[in-house]
């Protein structure tokens, strides 16, 4: 039987926070400096310019002290009025908490439901765009990549759909989970605001929002009529023209995002999403070859940052997920909202190899076995087959 072991390195395959690259904790481990002085206006002023490659912009980006929650409040109340209609689509959890914090706000949301197995819908947004006819909706809002679900939702679609429709709507997206990992384009897109944090594909931990503006949205800001203050961008943008920041930025956690976008840029973008793409094409190998399900039903909407696994009936994710965690000192995600105890959540993003892969999924693998889950023993051989470029050789 397995031993615990506390020793060597604990894998934190979670869909986020990831793991963070040694290069990025060194670079955070420097001394915080004056955030008024010099050199300090020289640091933002260049991070204003290289965060925006990974956004696919160049309009400008915010950067808030906060998690992704806070830019998701920013998004809304720097872009609404109180009263107004925005549409929404139920991906999944995190779809449902946005659509929470836009009533709580006094938004109006028509949500279009969904079965947590698939992405916003195209279809469904061209149907309300084409029937709202008097634009009562301002905002559309769609979760990019849903972690609660491990599906991606094409926003390229949704944007068309937007574009036929002649709807004058602003598109809200949250790429909390998908920035850095997934093909994202906020300009080709046509996206308003791009909603992000720090802790997931930037391979940071938690601590910065990100909402990168369009022109549209800060124009619709100067009518907007929700309260606001901490959360304005207009006097972060006005600090930032001169390399500073309104009210304390998170110096240390700035560095490490010039680290980790330096590392991205290494890498070089187009091979950053192809990695990504890989590792989750060899993770659904696994599980199928295991015989067992992913939560996502629709081909063309398979995360490439995680993958949710759908446990068969009579077996609990989380007592899975804790063996796993004993055993084996790996932590996976758990199933969220109504998905408790039916699935548990591979994270493959960020800060991750070949190797890593195959570790995360021989730990679920002997998990699974351990928990008496029947399973086949193909799993990770499917998967190390995808990675070495022999499937179906
Ligand atoms: N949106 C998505 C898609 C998320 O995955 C998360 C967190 O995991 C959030 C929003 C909320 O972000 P935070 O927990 O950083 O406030």
């Amino acid at each position: 039987n397995p031993m615990a072991q506390p020793i060597g390195r604990h894998f934190l395959q979670i869909p986020g926070p990831t793991n963070v690259p040694e290069q990025v904790l060194r670079a955070m481990s420097a001394p915080t400096i004056d955030h008024r002085g010099p050199e300090f206006a020289s640091l933002t002023l260049d991070l204003l310019e290289a965060v925006k490659p990974v956004f696919g912009t160049t309009q400008p980006v915010v950067i808030y002290p906060s998690s992704g929650t806070g830019a998701w409040e920013a998004a809304l109340v720097n872009t609404l009025s109180p009263g107004d209609r925005v549409l929404a689509f139920e991906t999944g959890h995190f779809a449902t908490l946005w659509r929470e914090m836009a009533q709580n706000l006094g938004l109006e949301v028509e949500f279009v439901p969904g079965d947590w197995r698939h992405g916003a819908d195209p279809g469904a947004a061209a149907e309300r765009l084409a029937a709202d006819r008097e634009h009562r909706i301002k905002a559309v809002c769609v979760v990019h990549n849903e972690t609660s679900t491990g599906v991606t939702s094409r926003i390229a679609e949704i944007r068309r759909a937007l574009d036929d429709a002649g709807h004058p709507a602003l598109l809200l997206v949250d790429t909390i989970s998908s920035l850095g990992s997934i093909d994202y384009r906020h300009d080709e897109w046509g996206v308003d605001v791009t909603i992000s944090c720090s802790q997931k594909g930037l391979m940071l931990p938690p601590g910065l929002g990100f909402n990168a503006v369009s022109q549209k949205a800060l124009r619709a800001g100067e009518t907007a009529g929700l309260r606001r203050s901490y959360w304005d961008w207009e006097p972060i943008l006005e600090a930032n023209r001169r390399g500073f920041f309104h009210s304390t930025p998170a110096t240390n956690l700035l560095y490490g995002l010039r680290e980790a976008l330096r590392l991205l840029d290494e890498e070089g973008l187009a091979n950053v999403y192809a990695r990504h793409l890989r590792h989750a094409e060899a993770t659904r190998a696994a599980v199928r070859a295991w015989g067992l399900e992913v939560l996502c039903l629709d081909e063309r909407e398979h995360s490439a940052a995680l993958t949710a696994v759908v446990v068969p009936e009579g077996h609990d994710a989380d007592k899975i997920r804790e063996l796993i965690l004993g055993s084996f000192n790996m932590s996976l995600g758990a199933g969220l909202g109504k998905l408790r105890g039916t699935v548990f959540r591979i994270g493959h993003l960020g800060h991750f190899n070949d190797v890593a892969l195959a570790g995360t999924l021989s730990g679920v693998q002997m998990g699974l076995e351990l928990a008496g889950v029947p399973i086949d023993q193909g799993g990770v051989a499917a998967a190390l087959s995808v990675l070495t470029g022999k499937a179906g050789a």
